[in-house]
């Protein structure tokens, strides 16, 4: 309920577009009745059957003088002027009608885009606005093709039961109500009848629409598995290559492929069923109708006319296909409910890295950064930080080595708040990082990561991402200190060449240099730098070499460093082992010690050229 509220609620900022649906579908279904009861004159006149009335009742809103109306009118042309003309004047009030009834139809439709669409393009733009928002921690728990499909394919489904949703609300109902008072004035008898008969079949069709929510919500939570797993495919294929994975993951997919079939299969079937169920179940109370009624005509014992009867059973027969839609729509919003629960969930997801209520905005990094008493768990359990006590001052290049896993990464994550810690405290000149506007805090940062990404746009906008209003001089002023204008200029578009899909056009030197550029352009006072274990040729590490010198010249960095040229020129470097800090000093001290910072280094001397881990 919560669900169908949410998302009604969407459909709300439409007022004005919705309230005029709605009007004009409420014209559409009045026009509808009254071309369906211009049956009675017309087989009054086939049937020569006219009776007409000499005097019209007074005036009232209501199916029963609109009946006295037509027959009085009919009545008077053809005495006046014949049965031939009175038909042809039934026959173009007849077109008139439907003209009306399908005209405002159409303008009930046409508001209606207006609402779906609407209401579609904020859902997918909100639920992108908090994808951007959530924190770091969220895209490692939820699988990122999962993610893309609840965008996509979830908010589609959400389209369909929406409009499904007006139609049962508002549309069908009425329609259905507005024919069964016409029927109760044609003959009570019979539609009390067929009021004992119809809860029985939504009975029926309603236990099918309950179970076929649950497969929906199945199938749903597999096509997101599945676009995860191409996803994952794509992003990888060199590696899958390589291992000669292909099998492995075909049956992988083969798998979750088949059971996703399974889901479909049943629940498509089942929503099939719908259809023919309900028209089946629609014409055995037709027949039972047409026996019933059939038998009060032949009898004579009711006031029930034969033109009368069979305007009945065609008026009956068009609440068939309202009901039947009714039920149609029923299944497709058990559908469009799974899915919009999926995408609901995302919305409401918590922000685990919250923006404080009264943020500290701060401009400038004056002093130092301190981890004090740092204790952190990705699952609040197993900690993979222990303890850490850590005093970085302004300027200073610290290095962060240790063995893969111990914990090198997730420290420098901190920093930025991706995550905070479980246990003490970090602080930035004095200023717990929890209390500061999280967006000024990371304005004063600037990451290198190990794996550059470079967007799937121009080399210009890919260096300018931190700072868009730069002009053309200090992005060139950045890719030269940084060593990257030397290739950008000669690529064919120099800076507005567009880098292919994930980079793959460029070298890994190359990506290296143009994330270099970028936060050399944003000129954050405090740099994050995971350095590349990649091998990059010669010359390209040195032009990386150069532009990070560059890059780190006057500002504080703490670098996860891999190679000895980072290490030896650090101010101080720190070795992390399972979580703790375990020795910490300058290289020289560190040798001196003989701990493990030594045994590291002299494993890369020995193979000379394979990174620290
Ligand atoms: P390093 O950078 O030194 O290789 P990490 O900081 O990446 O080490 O990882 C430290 C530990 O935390 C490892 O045991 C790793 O498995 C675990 N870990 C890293 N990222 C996550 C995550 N997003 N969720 C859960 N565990 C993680």
């Amino acid at each position: 309920m919560k669900t169908y509220i949410a998302i009604l609620r969407y459909a709300l900022r439409y007022k004005t577009s919705l309230s005029l649906s709605i009007f004009f579908n409420v014209i559409s279904i009045f026009f509808s009745a009254v071309s369906l009861t211009m049956l009675i004159p017309f087989l009054q006149v086939l049937f020569n059957r006219t009776n007409p009335i000499t005097e019209l009742p007074p005036f009232s809103l209501s199916a029963q003088w609109m009946l006295a109306f037509f027959n009085y009118h009919i009545g008077q042309i053809m005495l006046n002027e014949g049965p031939i003309a009175a038909l042809l004047w039934v026959c173009i009030i007849v077109i008139v009608m439907f003209f009306l009834k399908n005209l405002t139809r159409y303008l009930g439709q046409f508001f209606m885009a207006k609402v779906r669409n609407g209401l579609l393009r904020d859902l997918r733009q909100d639920l992108y606005d908090k994808v951007i928002s959530l924190p770091v921690s969220f895209f490692t728990y939820r699988r990122q093709g999962d993610l893309i499909s609840r965008i996509t394919t979830d908010v589609q489904e959400i389209e369909w039961s929406i409009v499904n949703m007006i139609e049962v609300v508002i549309k069908e109902p009425l329609t259905i109500l507005a024919y069964l008072t016409l029927l109760l004035i044609m003959s009570p008898e019979l539609t009390l009848f067929i009021l004992l008969l119809l809860p029985i079949t939504g009975f029926i069709i309603g236990q099918i629409g309950k179970s076929l929510k649950k497969e929906s919500v199945e199938a749903q939570n597999l096509t997101g598995r599945l676009a995860a797993l191409v996803e994952e495919t794509i992003r990888g294929i060199t590696i899958v290559k390589i291992f000669t994975a292909e099998q492995l993951l075909r049956n992988i997919f083969q798998s979750v492929n088949q059971r996703l079939y399974k889901a479909r299969l049943s629940s498509l079937r089942k929503r099939e069923l719908s259809s023919p169920l309900s028209e089946f179940l629609g014409i055995v109370i037709v027949v039972v109708v047409l026996w019933f009624g059939g038998k009060m005509v032949l009898s004579g014992s009711s006031s029930l006319t034969p033109e009368t009867f069979i305007t009945f059973v065609v008026i009956f027969s068009q609440i068939i296909n309202p009901a039947k839609s009714f039920a149609t729509a029923f299944y497709h919003i058990q559908r469009g409910m799974a899915a919009a629960e999926r995408v609901m969930e995302i919305l409401n997801t918590e922000d685990s890295v919250p923006q404080p209520k009264n943020p500290i905005f701060i401009k400038e990094f004056k002093d130092r950064i301190k981890f004090e008493n740092v204790w952190f768990a990705y699952d609040r359990k197993n900690f993979v930080l222990k303890d850490i006590n850590l005093d970085i001052p302004r300027g200073e290049k610290l290095a962060i080595v240790g063995p893969s896993g111990s914990g090198k990464t997730t420290l420098v994550y901190l920093i930025p708040r991706f995550y905070d810690p479980t246990k003490g405290r970090i602080t930035l000149d004095g200023h717990d990082l929890r209390t500061l506007d999280i967006y000024s805090l990371r304005k004063l940062i600037a990451m290198v990561p190990q794996e550059p990404i470079i967007f799937h746009d121009t080399i210009l906008n890919n260096i300018k991402l931190g700072k868009p209003e730069a002009n053309m001089e200090e992005v060139i002023a950045a890719a030269r200190a940084a060593h990257a204008h030397e290739f950008i200029i000669k690529l064919p578009e120099g800076y507005n060449t567009i880098v292919g899909e994930r980079g793959l056009r460029l070298s890994g030197g190359q990506r290296q240099r143009i994330a270099i550029a970028r936060a050399l352009l944003k000129n954050a006072p405090i740099l994050i730098l995971d350095e590349a274990t990649s091998n990059l040729d010669a010359e390209s590490e040195e032009l990386v070499q150069k532009g990070l010198e560059n890059l780190m010249k006057g500002r504080t960095a703490i670098i996860i460093a891999h190679r000895l040229a980072t290490i030896k020129e650090a101010d101080r470097i720190i070795v992390l082992s399972e979580g703790r800090i375990v020795e910490q000093g300058t290289h020289e001290e560190l040798l001196r010690i003989k701990g493990i910072y030594a045994s590291l280094v002299t494993k890369q001397n020995l193979t000379n050229v394979s990174p620290l881990p």
